[in-house]
């Protein structure tokens, strides 16, 4: 078999060449996360009690001896802008349906049980870093239409100093996401924005599984709102 052999020059060119790559690989993962993350619908079982006492932890109830029925997950990540800044002091709530897909919310026809353990609200305000950080449940998927089954799914509202976000986030490897038409309104370059990423590194093995999901608010130039 031939072989070819490469001049110093031709290696360090080649080099030269792969470290490029990397390189631009890198600035193109950082510029992807600079986009905005995309907005959804508010749907419509935002919670209309909101308890005042609602923390991080969504697997409780002050008061009450009980767990939330359902598998535990952290969820977590920052609110940035898009020049890559943390947005300190971002008010970000959480809202979304128990372990068997049903919304403690008056407006929700779906036959699954309540869970007497679980409201599904909480709100965090972000750190100096941006950071938020929750303790739940997985949500179950729930019917919405016809054949139509909406994947498992968390609900955010997340207010920063200028801008206001409202989207849904996904879970990773979901059979039902391509198929859920909320999500797929979304354009698809655009879609795997919407879903969290799994965290190893932050998981609690045998108890509770970690997902990272960052949210970033449009710029300036976005329809301010009013206060
Ligand atoms: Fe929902």
């Amino acid at each position: 078999m031939a072989t070819r052999r490469f001049s110093r020059r031709q290696i360090l060119g080649i080099a030269v060449g792969a470290s490029g790559l990397a390189l631009s690989g890198r600035l193109a993962a950082f510029a992807e996360a600079l986009k905005p993350t995309p907005g959804e619908i508010l749907g419509p079982f935002y919670p209309v009690i909101k308890r005042v006492d609602q923390g991080a932890d969504l697997t409780v109830i002050a008061g009450k001896p009980g767990r939330a029925a359902g598998e535990v997950i952290h969820v977590m990540g920052r609110v940035l802008n898009v020049e890559g800044q943390p947005v300190r002091g971002a008010r970000v709530e959480l809202w979304q349906a128990n372990a068997q897909g049903r919304y403690a919310h008056a407006s929700d026809k779906n036959p699954a049980p309540l869970d007497p353990n679980f409201e599904g609200f909480a709100v965090q305000t972000t750190d100096a870093e941006g950071r938020y950080r929750f303790k739940t449940i997985k949500p179950g998927a729930y019917p919405a239409t016809g054949n139509w089954v909406r994947p498992p799914h968390l609900h955010f509202d997340v207010t920063g100093k200028v801008n206001r976000l409202v989207t849904q986030m996904y879970f990773p490897g979901d059979p039902l996401f391509p198929l859920d038409a909320i999500a797929c309104s979304v354009p698809e370059p655009a879609r795997h924005r919407i879903i969290c990423r799994f965290d190893p590194e932050t998981t609690e093995p045998y108890w509770a599984l970690s997902y990272l999901f960052d949210f970033v608010l449009r710029g300036r130039d976005a329809t301010p709102m009013e206060a």
